[in-house]
């Protein structure tokens, strides 16, 4: 009889080449390379002065996301792209796509987007794959349960050339999330809440699996939002167990397997769950109703409270009293209330279809606070077309906000979309780092109804008040 085995167990195993001994690492086989223009450059240097091909073509695919502008101008206008460091990326990643014959959607491409966002809607992503990129929150592609983690510029050339990597194995960590999440209490928040709950090295060295009634009653949308911030946690991914709602959601996708091969595909991804008395090296138990909106008031994820509450005081914790420093708020103060200069609601966190229809939910009927700059960025191009033909971009542009073409955008302050230093960005983003939005720029990370509810009150508000 075979030992019972986690989710995680059973993909790694499926895809080790080499197992790792005590001196050395194991050899991973990538079954998806995604890749993007700013951590590709170095690795298609080296591969040029190796003499190297791209070893698999058909399992790498590229995108541009992170430098691309996002004003309609810049993007199929002739305005030229603002940023010189952009649009040398964007140049270079043209020219190595075209000479190693890497795919390529390019930024006049309908199918264009953020990595993490084009990928799962094109039906690349898919249960039990490894995956890779040149970005920390590929961790999102988890949440249809595969083993997907961000990787060093220096592994993007190892992977190109050799379609696998050089991995120590991670020990597993189950996050059990029972119990329902609340109306107006969305996947971001139960993600900020677990970040909250383990701390920001909770994770480290592990693979957390999301478990539980709450996870298996969340959208495929929802999984990724949650998947996505595992990183936050400081972990290597986040996994999810593929079912009915992850095939549902892959079914008919151009790349998703079709016909017999479907089928086939299916009955093999059922097999990818964690079997009944399979142990995990850590553990935690959330109960999701007992969450309310959150939201961060430091510099990184895990300095997070409910909206209804207040900064703690620590005083005398020197390196927490310098991340209230830099965002301009003191211990014991209320988050309720706060001055919002700026809301973003996008990014490979919050930038899906779902996100938008629950901002224009609260948007609809309703204007942005004077003062108040919102800018609505789509996670793709797919995403653009599908919230134009709802009727989401018409509310978004009724209430005053600025409304984009797909992009990393202000998630990180490197394409011309940024925060200005010493403002305060209600963000749906990932990431309240020093600086991630614009020097000086002061990020609050929350979920697009709060974003919303900021945007119109003009201050940080609870979004429930706004969804009676
Ligand atoms: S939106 Fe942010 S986290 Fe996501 S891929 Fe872009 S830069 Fe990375």
């Amino acid at each position: 009889m075979t030992a019972a085995r986690t989710l995680f167990d059973k993909v790694w195993t499926a895809h080790e080449v080499v197992a790792e001994t005590v001196d050395t690492p194991a050899i991973l086989y990538i079954d998806l390379h995604l890749t993007h223009e700013v951590t590709s450059p170095q690795a298609f240097s080296t591969l040029k002065s190796l003499g190297l091909p791209v070893r698999r073509p058909d399992r790498t695919l590229a995108t541009m996301d992170h430098s691309t502008p996002t004003s309609t101008e810049q993007v199929f206008g002739n305005v030229p792209i603002k940023v010189d460091a952009a649009a040398k990326q964007v140049r270079q990643l043209e020219q190595n796509a075209a000479e190693f014959g890497v795919e390529l959607f390019g930024m006049r491409d309908a199918r264009r987007g953020i990595v993490h966002v084009i990928s799962p809607e094109l039906g690349a992503t898919q249960p039990g794959m490894t995956i890779v990129c040149g970005d920390s929150h590929t961790s999102t592609h988890g949440a249809f349960g595969a083993l997907a983690f961000g990787i060093g510029s220096t592994e993007v050339g190892h992977v190109f050339a050799t379609q696998s990597l050089l991995q120590r194995k991670p020990k597993t960590f189950a996050v059990n999330v029972g119990g329902h999440l609340s109306p107006g209490v969305t996947a971001k928040d139960l993600i900020l809440s677990i970040i909250g709950k383990i701390g920001v090295s909770g994770g480290t060295g592990h693979v957390l699996e999301y478990r539980g009634a709450a996870i298996r009653a969340l959208s495929m949308d929802e999984r990724m939002t949650v998947c996505n911030m595992s990183i936050e946690a400081g972990a290597r991914a986040g996994m999810i167990a593929p079912d009915d709602t992850t095939f549902a959601y892959l079914e008919g996708r151009p790349r998703a397997p079709q016909g017999a091969d479907w089928d086939a595909a299916v009955a093999r991804w059922r097999t990818l769950v964690t079997d009944a008395g399979a142990s995990f090296d850590a553990s935690v138990d959330i109960d999701a109703s007992l969450i309310e909106p959150m939201i961060t008031y430091g510099t990184n994820p895990g300095m997070v409270v409910p909206i209804g509450g207040a900064i703690p005081d620590k005083r005398g914790d020197e390196v927490f009293g310098k991340a209230l420093d830099y965002m301009g708020f003191h211990g014991g103060e209320a988050m309720l209330g706060k001055k919002v200069d700026v809301v973003f609601i996008g990014s490979c966190t919050n930038g899906r279809l779902e996100d938008l229809k629950a901002a224009a939910q609260i948007l609809k009927g309703r204007k942005i606070a004077p003062g108040v700059r919102l800018l609505i960025v789509p996670g793709s191009q797919e995403i653009k077309r599908a919230a134009e033909a709802a009727g989401y971009a018409d509310i978004f542009k009724a209430a005053g906000a600025d409304w984009r073409e797909s992009g990393c955008s202000m998630c990180l302050g490197m394409n011309g979309d940024t925060v200005a230093a010493g403002e305060y960005s209600i963000s749906t983003s990932n990431r309240n780092f020093e600086g991630r939005q614009g020097v000086g720029a002061r990020t609050l990370l929350v979920s697009p109804l709060t974003a919303a509810a900021s945007a119109v009150k003009g201050l940080i508000a609870d979004p429930r008040e706004l969804m009676q």
